[in-house]
Formats: C-alpha cells, sequence, structure tokens
C-alpha cells in the first residue's frame, strides 16, 4: 500500500536521504529506528508530500509521486496539476506529530472532526457520529467536550491519533509520537498504538520504543546515513543484527 523507491533529499549540501527504498503491505507496522539526524522525520514526511524529495518516487495506495519530475518555476511554486498530486498524496495518509499540534481553542471533539468537515467536506454529524467513536476507541469518549489544556500530555496526543484516524486514511503515519510525553502517560499511547496494530490498520512509525518495535512491527527499517542500513522482522533486525551499524546503534539504546 505504501512505496517508496530511491527517495532522495538535500539541505543545501547536506544530503539527508540518500537513496531510501521500501514497500509496506496492507494492515502492517513499519518502525523506522535511527540515530538521532539519521533522516527518520524527512523520510516520513517524505511519503505524505510535508517534505518534497528532489527525486524518487513515493506511492501510497493508487497516488504516485515522481519527484523527479515536478517542476519548479523561478519563484519555487509547481504548476497546478502537481500541486494537486502532492495534495492528493498527503490525503492518502493520516499524521501522528510529536505534540502539542491540536487546535488550543476548540473541544477534543472539534479537533477531530475538524479534517473531515473542513477539508474532505463531511457532514458535520455524521463527522460527530464518528468522531465520537473514534475518540471511545482511544479511551476519551467522556473527554470529548475538554480543551486541550484540560488534558494530559498522554490524552492529548490519544486525541492526534483520533484526529488522523479520523481522516479515514489508507496509513497513518507518526513522528516519534511519545517522545514529548511524560514517562507515566507513554504507555497509554502505545497501548492505543497496539490496539490500532491489531484492527490492521496501516502504519509506519518513526520512534525509539524498542520494545513496542519488536512487539508490534511486522518489518524494521533501520536507517542511518540517509540509507537503509537493514530491513526485516524485528526479530532479525533487533535481536540479531547484521550490520555493524545497527549493532552498534542497538548497544547505545539496550
Ligand atoms: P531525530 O531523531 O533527532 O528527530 P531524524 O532522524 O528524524 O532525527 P531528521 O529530522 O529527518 O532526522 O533530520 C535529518 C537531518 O536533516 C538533520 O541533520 C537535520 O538538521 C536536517 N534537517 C531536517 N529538516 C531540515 C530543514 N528544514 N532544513 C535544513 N536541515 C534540515
Amino acid at each position: 500500500v505504501v512505496r517508496a523507491e530511491d527517495v532522495r533529499k538535500s539541505f543545501g549540501d547536506h544530503e539527508v536521504l540518500s537513496g531510501v527504498s521500501f514497500d509496506v503491505g496492507q494492515g502492517t507496522v513499519t518502525v523506522i529506528l535511527g540515530p538521532s539526524g539519521s533522516g527518520k522525520t524527512t523520510l516520513l514526511r517524505s511519503l505524505n508530500g510535508l517534505e518534497v524529495p528532489d527525486s524518487g518516487t513515493v506511492t501510497v495506495s493508487d497516488v504516485t509521486v515522481d519527484f523527479g519530475s515536478l517542476t519548479p518555476n523561478r519563484s519555487g511554486r509547481l504548476p497546478r496539476a502537481q500541486r494537486e498530486q502532492l495534495t492528493a498524496l498527503g490525503r492518502q495518509s493520516g499524521f501522528v506529530f510529536q505534540a502539542h499540534n491540536l487546535f488550543a481553542h476548540r473541544t477534543t471533539i472539534e479537533n477531530v472532526i475538524e479534517g473531515p468537515v473542513v477539508v474532505q467536506g463531511e457532514d458535520e454529524g455524521s463527522a460527530r457520529e464518528r468522531a465520537r467513536a473514534l475518540l471511545e476507541q482511544v479511551g476519551l469518549a467522556e473527554h470529548a467536550d475538554k480543551y486541550p489544556y484540560q488534558l494530559s500530555g498522554g490524552q492529548q496526543q490519544r486525541v492526534g491519533i483520533a484526529r488522523a484516524l479520523a481522516l479515514r486514511p489508507e496509513v497513518v503515519l507518526f513522528d516519534e509520537p511519545t517522545s514529548a510525553l511524560d514517562p507515566e502517560t507513554v504507555g497509554e499511547v502505545l497501548t492505543v498504538m497496539r490496539d490500532l496494530a491489531e484492527q490492521r490498520w496501516t502504519m509506519v512509525v518513526v520512534t525509539h520504543e524498542i520494545r513496542f518495535a519488536r512487539e508490534v512491527a511486522d518489518q524494521v527499517l533501520f536507517i542511518d546515513g540517509g540509507v537503509v542500513v537493514e530491513r526485516g522482522a524485528p526479530e532479525q533486525v533487533i535481536l540479531e543484527p547484521q550490520q555493524p551499524r545497527t549493532q552498534a546503534f542497538l548497544r547505545r539504546i539496550l
């Protein structure tokens, strides 16, 4: 359902992604591991066009963007058809940010229905109904009418997850969803993510939570220096890494 082929991205003369390729099967969980600065976030953002790679292709479901063929004009603007392609790619996925991404002046449920109603044009009644079910699923049914400041960090992050799911995406992308949380609330967010995996949501997760990777991932990618150094089942990559760089990384964090 997701395919990245030879994705490259530089910031100035710093090449952050040097040709990254991988596939993600429908209903599977892929965890991306790697040292700080290895390009994990840039890669994840490239999957939905939040970051525009210099070249390579990304496919999500039935939308493919060949980044090398995009032709910005002198002021950096893309022709309309190409902008629409990027928008179409972005709409295939839901994105869960590190933290602090809710609208502060809207309640929980208003945050969840915003995308479906404003972006997707869904009728507000049906969006609310779905949002209630999603809030139930992330354990926040009784907090629907609270504002973000009335919620803990873990609860806010669960709202962020419900909001991503409300878009009915083909894939949910998680960018270090627990790294900004207090240790005692990390578990509740990981529990919700485990439930989603059991329900066969397609997920791509950048995280340092090795135990989550080991127990929940179908596939682990270890990236370093802008390339996929090692890729495979968690038993393989985490428990029996073959590459010295993967071994060194795991020794540091375990
Ligand atoms: P971390 O685990 O610390 O979040 P990461 O593996 O997610 O790291 P990225 O955030 O993808 O790494 O960043 C990779 C490199 O690209 C870093 O050196 C970062 O400074 C650089 N970088 C990322 N975004 C930009 C940008 N918009 N402009 C310039 N450099 C950037």
